[in-house]
């Protein structure tokens, strides 16, 4: 069964080129609930996962910094996010990073070997003061250095998404964070169709839309495929995986994290489903792969947020660089610095 599922998944992304069925995605997500053991599908998923990334997007992994410049007091109520001001979390608010802190941020990813810089605002949106500060942020790091920067400031309009386009951020990100079915569950201040909709006036302003999820906050694994599936309908260029990292004082902050082998699978599934999308390794990877981030990065995904999240710490860049030297994995730079 799984063997026919997995030659018949093959087929299509390898062969044929196109993509998986709903049905197909939603057989996939199920192998997350096969026991260890014998007739244990997880080295043939990882490794279809791994072919399905080199023949889709090659060999390279893209390495990405990211800033937050904006940090805590948001008025919105992720159950994961410890910088929402409806909870009491060690996050407290911080104002804006001034010009000088964000282009010394900058260079210092780009010298890390970062091709790309995101700058990241905790906001539900961004008002007047909010835009402005986006758009000399952005300027000044063009200025300075050779990355490409995207934003990650909540929910657009259509103006404003068109109104960051035309300033020359390539990309913005802003994660479905969950399927639809599940996304009530973990947010009341707002819902799933307006990230669906910044999303796609993201698209219609000619950026690049980053657009991921956080696996491990009590979806099932079909939800983890309904939520891949969605995404699917946005062509993302990119698409963040992010395990759950369980934060203090938020009403996740008792939850388990999740199981390697099952992070494992999420990172395999999404590839599957997504087999055209740079898929990255986001917050959380240490906490719930520790030693096996490998397996990840030979399972399919093929980029990595490296140096620190925007309110945890995360391993060195150079822990990552020896990773991907280890596995003989080139890396997508800019600078030749690697
Ligand atoms: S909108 Fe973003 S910053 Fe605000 S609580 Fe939700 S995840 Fe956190």
């Amino acid at each position: 069964m799984t063997s026919s599922l997995l030659a018949d998944v093959s087929d299509a992304l390898l062969r044929r080129r196109e993509p998986i069925t709903d049905e197909q995605a939603y057989a996939l997500a199920d192998l997350a609930t096969v026991p260890p053991g014998d007739g244990d599908p997880m080295p043939a998923l990882l490794d279809l996962a791994h072919r399905v990334r080199l023949a889709w997007c090659g060999e390279e992994v893209s390495l990405e910094s990211i800033l937050s410049t904006k940090t805590g007091g948001c008025p919105e109520d992720c159950a994961f996010c410890s910088q929402s001001a409806a909870f009491s979390t060690p996050v407290k608010p911080q104002p804006y990073l001034t010009r000088d802190e964000v282009v010394a941020a900058a260079s210092d990813a780009q010298a890390g070997g970062a091709t790309e810089f995101c700058l990241v605002l905790a906001i539900k949106g961004p008002d007047a003061k909010a835009m402005t500060h986006i758009l000399e942020a952005a300027a000044a790091v063009q200025c300075e250095t050779d990355l490409e920067v995207a934003v990650s400031a909540g929910l657009l309009t259509r103006d404003q998404a068109e109104t960051i386009a035309a300033a020359g951020v390539v990309r913005y990100n802003h994660n479905l964070e969950a399927a639809a079915s599940f996304f009530p569950t973990i947010c009341s201040t707002h819902t799933w169709r307006e990230r669906w909709d910044t999303c796609t006036f993201v698209k219609d302003a000619g950026m690049q839309v980053c657009s991921g999820g956080i696996l491990g906050m009590g979806e099932t694994p079909r939800q983890r495929a309904e939520l891949a599936l969605a995404l699917r309908q946005l062509e993302p260029a990119e698409v963040p995986v992010n395990f759950l990292n369980p934060r203090p004082g938020t009403p996740l902050q008792r939850a388990a994290v999740l199981e390697p082998r099952i992070a494992l699978h999420g990172v395999a599934l999404f590839r599957l489903i997504l087999p055209f999308a740079m898929l990255r390794y986001a917050g959380g990877r240490e906490v719930v792969l520790g030693d096996l981030q490998a397996a990840g990065i030979l399972g399919g995904a093929n980029g990595l947020i490296v140096g620190n999240y925007l309110t945890t710490l995360g391993r060195p860049t150079s822990d990552d660089l020896s990773m991907l030297r280890d596995l003989r994995v080139p890396v997508k730079a800019l600078t030749g610095l690697l």
